[in-house]
């Protein structure tokens, strides 16, 4: 247990959004002292922990003074940039490490990533100049997807390609940058697979969750996604090959398309606690953000055990268009559980809080949910 970072030392993470918060809920329960490290003051990762600094991730040396004070590093934001975690690792452990970032962070090189290793995807090709979206169209054929390589979430930074008459607008709209073409997927659905990977290489998984978008953000997550064995399998096992080769020690979530044809996809990785495992602080054994407390200290992962069938749902700040929404409407129904992230500002499209609503199967949580979002705009 040499390697152990036990109840009582100093958890550092950097970045200090709704993540960070519920990681610093966790870790805190356990026992354990949070710091957070981002450019903003006020966070809601900085509200529950025990120390905010406020300093860019590009100073260098406020990073390593922060290290200083901490045991181990971890990360609820991965676009920090590469020097951040190298300087951090001359001081400190850094779970995941940096290395594992530096693929995820940029799409090309993820992709790339994936694909090198064998591991299921949606067709693509690199485009760094407007020529070579022409060759990729050429080659990929439309409808495609033109997603800036660097810095991209939510749907940010994507452009769907009809035919090639819309490549010129397309590329303009990414702001003529480095960037992915995809073909395009007509999908039946999509599905997550969150999990956790320990110090010694253990592995623990959530299943697979189905995803429900709205505009490009995530709407309602279900755990227990209804695939066949065989796909749920291989879902858990592309998450657990992933994991490995890229060796990452804390949450990874993977984010596939499940085509017509009923084949997975990888889409997109994220190297954290995802938001399609939210419904795990309430309604696991051990939530999304323990594991990797667990996972980042060198300590054994808790059991993923879905307690009751449960449904997450976003709150994004539409909801606060027409004044401050109805909380006790929601929470009328006992089985509904409520999050808020403590940001100041409610804007169209930020993510706000969730809600994680139990029912007596799929279905009904998943009904609770929405209904308890809807009950929030009742005057
Ligand atoms: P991403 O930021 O890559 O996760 O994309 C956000 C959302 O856009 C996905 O969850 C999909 O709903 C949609 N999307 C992204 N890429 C594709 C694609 N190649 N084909 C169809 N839909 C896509």
């Amino acid at each position: 247990m040499s390697n152990t970072i036990l109840p009582g030392a100093t958890l550092g993470i950097l970045g200090s959004g709704q993540l960070g918060r519920m990681f610093a809920i966790a870790a805190r329960r356990m026992g354990y002292r949070v710091h957070t490290f981002s450019p903003d003051q006020e966070t809601p990762t900085g509200q529950v922990a025990d120390k905010e600094v406020c300093a860019p991730y590009e100073d260098l040396d406020a990073l390593a003074a922060f290290c200083r004070d901490v045991d181990v590093i971890s990360f609820e934001f991965e676009n920090v940039p590469s020097s951040a975690s190298a300087r951090a690792a001359q001081f400190v452990p850094v779970r995941p490490r940096g290395e594992a970032l530096h693929v995820i962070q940029n799409r090309l090189r993820e992709k790339t990533f994936i694909s090198t290793h064998g591991f299921p995807h949606a067709p693509f090709r690199a485009v760094r100049s407007r020529a070579e979206l022409d060759a990729a169209l050429n080659e990929l054929g439309t409808p495609a997807v033109l997603k800036t390589a660097g810095f991209g979430y939510d749907g940010k930074g994507q452009a769907v390609i009809r035919d090639a008459t819309e490549a010129d607008a397309a590329w303009q709209a990414i702001g003529a940058v480095e960037a992915v073409l995809e073909g395009f997927i007509d999908f039946q659905g999509e599905v997550s697979v969150v999990a956790a990977r320990g110090l010694d290489g253990s592995f623990a998984h959530y299943g697979v969750i189905e995803n429900l978008h709205h505009n490009h953000i995530l709407d309602v997550s279900i755990p227990e996604a209804p695939l066949s064995p065989r796909l749920a399998t291989e879902a858990v096992e592309i998450a657990r090959g992933l994991m490995e080769q890229l060796e990452v020690v804390g949450v990874l979530c993977v984010e596939f398309f499940l085509t017509r044809d009923e084949r997975l996809l990888v889409n997109e990785l994220a190297p954290r606690p995802h938001n399609s495992g939210h419904f795990t602080f309430d309604a696991c054994l051990t939530s999304q953000f323990e594991q990797q407390v667990r996972a980042i200290c060198g300590l054994p992962l808790g059991s993923t055990e879905l307690l009751r069938p449960a449904a997450m749902t976003n709150l994004l700040g539409d909801l606060w268009t027409d004044g401050e929404p109805n909380w006790a409407a929601a929470l009328a129904d006992p089985q509904v559980k409520l999050h808020l992230y403590g940001k100041a500002e409610a804007r169209p499209g930020r993510k706000m809080g969730h809600i994680t609503a139990f029912g007596s199967n799929r279905d009904d949580a998943r009904r609770r949910a929405v209904a308890a979002r809807e009950a929030l705009l009742r005057r």
